[in-house]
């Protein structure tokens, strides 16, 4: 069975062939560990999950890298902001080693619960400081960069093919954008290194052959990526937004320093994008955080369920609406599996190979550029089909799941989900009617009262839900 993979480099589907059969590097740009990670960006992490669980099951050996960047992310895609590692620092009074380490524990916490699983290498930037000199230095050697008085910058008009990808027009890109200048020469070039500021004391930077400093956001997934998978590698993912700045010069400085293309198939996701009626419920600021979907009874399986349901190169509009709806709909899968009677088997069957069956069809439509809505339609249509012996549907349902991982064999929500008891059903009356009165602290202390019982209120437009926390 072929893998066809959306390739941005090219706009188009393309037949996946490996650079080494049997064999696939992948590398996922990773989080920018100051700070949590909302469910956008979560939504990112699932798509190569499915990716690198989907090759595994058309029988490849995968080698998968995420980076943990944890120095040089500034706050403008420009070289000039600040490094949002030492902004978090400076706003909390906590070093920002500790916020690092905290965010990245964080964010591996989150993955799990969304059963993504953990990659096979996940490097820190700061871990990562003698490589990234050293790809600098190979630049400098070939002619690609130049100095200013505040850092080593990667000169893109030494770089023919600069922009190709995200197809930049160089010229248009000069006339026409603001972009902040600060000392450099086109406002296409970016910093491989930047030196200390005379003034601050930085809690995060090193020597190097240039001066004291440290390295700019870009270099360091060159450096990783190539140290972990080789200079040219089969597949790299990350989010659109990272097309025009990060990949482009990621793509830059790398075939500049090697001469030799970088990487085969570049996977792009698209955005998460939050309706009005949203902005409720938020614990950090403008941002919708997995803890707010738990805190509103939800399982991070059901989000899972709703970034699948939605194909990773569209847009994914969020609204609690559609959690529940996604929720509604993984219960009533595993509802299906659980009437079956049958337990789950103890690993998933080897995947089928005639075309004719169930289990191939759900395949080639995740080898179809990862159409992972396809893939959930065939399998309700299975569970649901009268004529189909349970034992095949369970099959099916296992050989999904290897890919899909909705735990759709846990039936430990089915029953509990649906018993509330009624002297907790009219808490949650009183309340609903207290913040219909306006009296918010009521409905607060009311809420708070509902949640010590072991029950969460879910609000919606015109009426409310409990369920069991
Ligand atoms: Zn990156």
């Amino acid at each position: 069975m072929d893998l066809q993979l959306f390739n941005t480099l090219s706009r188009r589907k393309e037949r996946f062939v490996p650079l080494r059969p049997g064999h696939v590097g992948i590398y996922t740009c990773g989080p920018t560990v100051y700070g949590p990670a909302h469910i956008g960006n979560l939504r990112s992490y699932i798509f190569p999950d499915i990716l690198k669980k989907t090759l595994r099951r058309l029988g490849y050996q995968v080698r998968h890298v995420i980076n943990i960047t944890d120095v040089g992310h500034l706050t403008s895609n420009e070289d000039t902001g600040e490094d949002k590692m030492e902004r978090a620092a400076r706003q909390s009074a906590r070093s920002a080693w500790d916020i690092a380490a905290e965010f990245t524990r964080r964010y591996l916490a989150d993955l799990a619960r969304l059963n993504v699983e953990p990659p096979d290498v996940m490097p820190r930037a700061t871990d990562h400081i003698a490589e990234q000199i050293a790809h600098i230095r190979t630049l400098e050697a070939k002619g690609f960069t130049y100095r200013t008085e505040d850092g080593i910058y990667f000169d893109t008009t030494h770089f023919e093919r600069y922009g190709r990808m995200a197809r930049l027009h160089a010229g248009g890109l000069q006339e026409g954008s603001r972009v902040e200048m600060g000392t450099k020469r086109h406002k296409t070039d970016f910093a491989l290194w930047k030196f200390s500021p005379p003034d601050v004391k930085r809690q995060m930077e090193w020597d190097s052959p240039w001066g004291r400093g440290f390295p700019g956001w870009h270099i360091e997934c060159s450096a990783m990526s190539m140290k972990y998978l080789g200079d040219e590698f089969d597949i790299h993912t990350g989010g659109s937004d990272h097309i025009p700045v990060h990949h482009t010069n990621e793509i830059a400085q790398s075939e500049a320093a090697t001469g030799r293309p970088f990487v085969h198939y570049w996977l792009h996701g698209e955005h998460l994008v939050l309706g009005e009626d949203e902005r409720m419920g938020k614990s950090e600021g403008n941002l919708v955080l997995l803890d707010d979907l738990v805190a509103q009874g939800y399982e991070p399986l059901s989000f899972r369920y709703l970034a699948l349901n939605n194909h990773y190169r569209k847009y994914l509009q969020f609204s609690w609406q559609a959690l529940k709806a996604a929720d509604t709909a993984l219960m009533g899968l595993r509802r299906l599996l659980a009437e079956t009677g049958l337990p789950a088997p103890e690993s998933p069957p080897p995947a089928e190979r005639e075309a004719s069956a169930p289990g191939w069809r759900l395949l080639a439509e995740l080898a179809d550029d990862l159409n992972t809505p396809k893939a959930l339609a065939t399998l309700w249509t299975v569970l649901r089909d009268g004529a189909m012996p349970a034992a095949d549907k369970v099959a099916l349902a296992a050989a999904a799941d290897a890919v899909l991982s909705l735990n759709l064999f846990d039936a430990s929500r089915l029953d509990a989900a649906r018993e509330v008891p009624p002297e907790i059903q009219a808490l949650a009356q009183a309340r609903w009617n207290a913040r219909g009165a306006r009296d918010f602290a009521e409905a607060d202390r009311l809420r708070d009262e509902i949640r010590k019982a072991g029950y969460v209120v879910r609000d919606g437009k015109d009426g409310f839900e409990v369920v069991k926390a």
